[in-house]
């Protein structure tokens, strides 16, 4: 009798411990290993899982879930408290702090941290978010919540690879070239992997906006599932074998930006190229118009550029770039003018200025900051035939393409 109950008795210990060990919080990134400001690759695998916050730009008060394909199972401080095959649809909401699951009138109960999960190989679960109200997404794989500061945190809980192209499709659109979608698959993956820690101290690796990398989920376009396949852990790494900063912008203007000139890190493989594919694409010139005295004004309060002086005053209203430069300059006078594109919000530092009565018009060349990859010259290059390896190498200089895998044997263990 004494047996029996201590058989019992552990059983439900044992039933206890087992559930106390589903992790509900991120994993911390074990396998890359920061050195001298750079990343450095450890045994990542194929089905690496990532966390990303959905939604990052909204608070949330409430959603519904409902799942697509797979069976999913609705887990709350370690227990499962509700499953899919039961409730078609659920409900979750910010009540005080904590989420309350609601299926149809029935309240199933209310938590600080939700998992909802499931074990099959192909899943996908509907989100509607109801407040705010906007139109329905479709997610792969897992999702997590919690209940922080009177909103709702998502955050998917994802295999890299699904994620890459959920990434892609928001990034470059359907009907694209798949070369096209090769490199932005690879830079998107190249990317995320080497900034795993930008939300350090969050719960989460990325987020879903253009902060980190635009994601509004699942891939519905078959040549993107495609080339994110056929670039399966490709990544692009310097000379050094760390990952590179794999930065895009939408169009160079006919030249791209050296990295020291836009942020001030000089970076061996974000060198300024000549770009003839980006010149006649849609976003490869733009014109502002303002006020004369507006621009003199600025100059003189912002930058103390001495508009008095007839020469300089001149210079400043006919400033001519034909080739990327970084300041409008006189005698020891700089006036950045990656701080000119902010202050006047304009889409490029790559402009000229020609006079127009009381007002100067801006001459502009491309789109964004113009370091790295051109996406409309890159988009060019792959309808023309060049093959993505063609594209990365154009734009990055002293780079290579590399398998994840192979990058493992460079471990220092
Ligand atoms: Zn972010």
């Amino acid at each position: 009798m004494r047996k029996k109950k201590f058989i019992i008795a552990s059983l439900v210990i044992l039933f206890f411990v087992s559930w106390k060990t589903i992790d509900f919080s991120p994993k911390p990134i074990k396998n890359i290993k920061r050195k001298k400001h750079c990343t450095i690759v450890r045994k990542i695998s194929n089905n690496e899982i990532l966390y990303i916050k959905l939604f990052s730009q909204l608070k949330i008060e409430s959603f519904t879930l409902a799942p697509e394909t797979g069976k999913y199972r609705i887990w709350a401080n370690g227990i499962e408290v509700a499953n899919t095959e039961t409730f078609k649809i659920v409900k979750l909401s910010c009540v005080n702090d904590s989420i309350e699951i609601r299926a149809f009138e029935t309240v199933i109960g209310k938590y600080k941290h939700v998992k909802i999960a499931s074990q099959d190989s192909i899943k996908t679960f509907r989100l509607k978010l109801m407040s705010p109200d906007r139109k329905p997404r479709f997610y792969q794989d897992n999702l997590l919540v919690t209940a922080e500061l009177g909103e709702l945190k998502c955050v998917n809980e994802i295999v890299l690879d699904n994620y890459i192209a959920g990434v892609v499709q928001a990034e470059s659109g359907k009907r694209s070239y798949s070369e096209f979608y090769k490199v932005q698959a690879i830079m998107a993956r190249t990317f995320a992997l080497s900034n795993l820690q930008k939300h350090a101290g969050e719960d989460f690796n990325l987020c879903d906006h253009t902060h980190c990398q635009v994601y509004f989920g699942k891939s519905t376009e078959a040549d993107i599932l495609k080339s994110v396949r056929d670039t399966k852990g490709k990544v692009v790494v310097d000379d050094d074998l760390n990952l590179i900063d794999a930065t895009f912008h939408s169009n160079s203007g006919g030249q791209t930006a050296n990295s020291e000139d836009v942020w001030g890190r000089k970076l061996p493989y974000l060198r300024s190229v000549k770009d003839t594919f980006s010149i006649k694409m849609p976003n490869a010139k733009w014109e502002r118009k303002i006020a004369k005295d507006e621009w003199l004004t600025y100059l003189k309060a912002q930058h103390n550029y001495p508009i008095e002086d007839t020469v300089a005053r001149k210079k400043a209203l006919n400033f001519k770039q034909e080739v990327r430069i970084p300041y409008l300059e006189m005698n020891t006078i700089k006036v950045p003018l990656k701080n000119v594109r902010t202050d006047f919000q304009l889409k490029s530092t790559f402009f000229s200025i020609v006079q127009d009565g009381d007002s100067v018009i801006f001459k502009g060349r491309g789109f964004g900051h113009g370091v790295g990859m051109c996406q409309e010259g890159a988009m060019h290059m792959a309808k023309l035939g060049y093959k993505h390896t063609d594209v990365i190498n154009f734009y990055y200089q002293k780079i290579q393409l590399i398998d994840l895998y192979k990058l493992s044997f460079f471990r220092d263990e």
